[in-house]
């Protein structure tokens, strides 16, 4: 499939490391199934995706661990 965006790159199915914040918290949902263009990098999810990981993130399943992010100001 062609890149809907920068109409150059094909799309590929990957399973990424999709990151959502939430209450001002950074979680990480790995293994997302994501169509990613070769070219730009441009990510996109299809719905039913994007409502599961929702689903993940405000369940009441623990996550299967934690990690901890380094965090930098850009310039500084
Ligand atoms: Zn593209």
């Amino acid at each position: 499939m062609k890149c809907d965006v920068c109409a150059v790159g094909e799309r590929h199915e990957e399973l990424i490391r999709y990151h959502v914040e939430l209450d001002g918290k950074l979680v990480v949902v790995e293994h997302v199934p994501a169509s990613v263009c070769s070219h730009c990098g441009e990510i996109s999810i299809a719905p039913q995706v994007a409502s599961s990981v929702q689903r993940t993130v405000w369940g009441t399943k623990p996550p299967v661990r934690a990690i901890e992010t380094p965090v930098y100001e850009f310039g500084a």
